[in-house]
């Protein structure tokens, strides 16, 4: 079978050849995979113009090149020419640092059409090579386009960018080739007329692909199932000589996102987490979010930011010690090659910037599976809390020095707080309190009834501690106020402390 198979192609590249197909589409539907005869057309006409003067003499009409009209396989796509050039200067242009690429080729519809039309063709002419049951994919094992474009112009384009082609799945930066055929709108016509078709007969498929518009997809589904007798009926078999070549429409470019982590103390009373609006307008002027995401997203060239941290304090509560891990994940970034100098120098940049306001440690690129370490264990994880606390009349002799006493892994029931219900649902949640410890301030002289006292505490997260503290109108059960049996108020509140190790320190 093999050898019978391979005995035949030189009559396959031959009858490809006449029916217009460039010599590097007729090598691509024998499925040859060798890269280095794509890169060098010379190396294909070597192997088949033995063949084919061989066997010239034998053939009747010899065949008739339309080496002046486009390929009708590829409408000259695979043919040298000087085109890619226009690419590498666009994405030069750009400025992305990144070491390698691939290239995305995004085809118009027709190619597809022409591709099917093809490979029906050769079932027919080459029954035993192209046989449509031997393949569970339908047909002969050939090469795309896509992929023989990339073996002839993945190389030249890594030369002039300077960039390695690596097509792997890892890779993080694209550049996306769109083609363009101005016939392509006429040519994908015979396609309404086959699903119109199709349609009347099973009436039972809602109209998916009508319009007059086409997409690669809507395509690719009309043409999934069709046998070659429908398909032919509407498409002829090889494809007609196009009378335009393909072209480049302009290139655009796109990497991965860019993950960036660290830790923020936040020194200020004033300032929201991320930017706080209502109605439309600012209700304070800055966030935490914008003072480091700015001057990263400027730093790395990226085209926009997502801000993701372990957790949120109120707009009134310092975040204090070791502070709170978040993330900054870069959009499209031009730069990512950042070294650990660079990195100190732009946290350096954004405390200088935030001074009284925020100071971020730890800054450092972190990969995209560690993200999931800062949501992680958000129920589990521990938090520690410093509050500056007022009860209206003097709590009972000894109910401040007992407190740690009964607050040992207390279990809070804790409805949504009002002042959090616009934006949360309604819920009960349990959460506990592990300890607390509470210390008087001595008064200063005054007469007044009230006593001042440091609450210190350490909570599951995600324990609302103002409510645990006043109670929330008797939404949270118990709190503070009814542990000490008098009326409790928190004056100002710290984070003292996130336990969460992640991201790593930097020295
Ligand atoms: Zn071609």
């Amino acid at each position: 079978m093999r050898e019978n198979q391979e005995s035949q192609h030189d009559s396959i590249f031959e009858c490809l050849t006449e029916i217009g197909c460039c010599e590097r589409c007729s090598l691509r539907y024998i499925g040859v995979k060798d890269t280095s005869l794509y890169k060098n057309l010379s190396l294909i006409q070597d192997k088949f113009r033995k063949a084919s003067s061989a066997e010239d003499e034998n053939v009747e009409n010899p065949p008739k090149r339309k080496k002046s009209c486009p390929c009708i396989a590829c409408l000259d796509l695979l043919r040298d020419t000087e085109d890619y050039k226009t690419i590498c200067d666009a994405v030069k242009a750009m400025g992305y640092d990144a070491k390698s690429f691939t290239c995305a080729l995004s085809l118009p519809p027709s190619l597809q059409l022409r591709e099917k039309s093809v490979l029906f063709f050769l079932s027919q002419r080459f029954p035993v090579v192209y046989s449509l049951s031997d393949f569970p994919n339908g047909f002969y094992n050939y090469v795309t386009l896509k992929d023989a474009w990339k073996w002839t112009y993945g190389t030249k384009i890594a030369e002039i960018l300077n960039k390695k082609n690596d097509n792997s799945p890892s890779q993080d930066f694209f550049v996306e080739v769109n083609i363009t055929y101005s016939d392509d709108e006429k040519e994908c016509s015979c396609l309404l007329q086959m699903h119109a078709d199709i349609f009347e007969r099973r009436s039972k498929y809602p109209h998916k692909y009508g319009g007059e518009v086409f997409t690669r997809k809507s395509v690719e589904a009309a043409l999934a199932d069709t046998s070659q007798e429908l398909f032919q009926q509407y498409y002829p078999c090889p494809p007609e000589t196009p009378l335009v070549p393909a072209g480049y429409a302009p290139v655009s470019c796109y990497h991965n996102s860019l993950f960036v982590a660290g830790r923020y103390n936040k020194y200020s009373r004033i300032l929201s987490q991320t930017p706080w609006v209502i109605d439309g307008e600012r209700r304070v002027e800055s966030s935490v979010q914008e003072l480091i995401s700015e001057i990263i997203v400027k730093a790395f060239k990226a085209q926009g930011s997502k801000f993701s941290a372990s957790g949120r304090e109120d707009v009134d509560v310092r975040t204090l010690g070791k502070g709170r891990p978040f993330a900054v994940e870069l959009l499209d970034p031009h730069r990512v090659h950042v070294s650990p100098q660079e990195l100190k120098d732009l946290q350096h940049e954004i405390n200088n910037n935030a001074i009284g306001r925020i100071a971020i440690r730890d800054l450092q690129i972190v990969p995209k599976e560690e993200l999931c370490k800062l949501k992680y264990g958000e129920e589990e994880k521990k938090k520690r809390y410093t509050a500056l606390c007022v009860a209206l009349t003097p709590p009972p002799p000894g109910a401040l020095e007992s407190l740690s006493e009964k607050v040992n892994d207390l279990v809070l029931h804790q409805k949504t707080p009002i002042r959090v219900l616009h934006r949360r649902p309604l819920a009960e949640r349990l959460r506990t309190v592990h300890a607390a410890t509470a210390e008087v301030v001595p008064s200063e002289g005054g007469s007044s009834e009230s006593v001042h006292f440091i609450l210190k505490l350490r909570t599951q997260a995600g324990t609302y501690v103002k409510e645990f503290v006043h109670g929330d109108f008797g939404r949270t059960e118990p709190s503070l106020g009814s542990l000490l049996g008098v009326e409790v108020d928190v004056l100002a509140l710290d984070v003292e402390e996130i336990e969460l190790d992640w991201p790593k320190e930097v020295e």
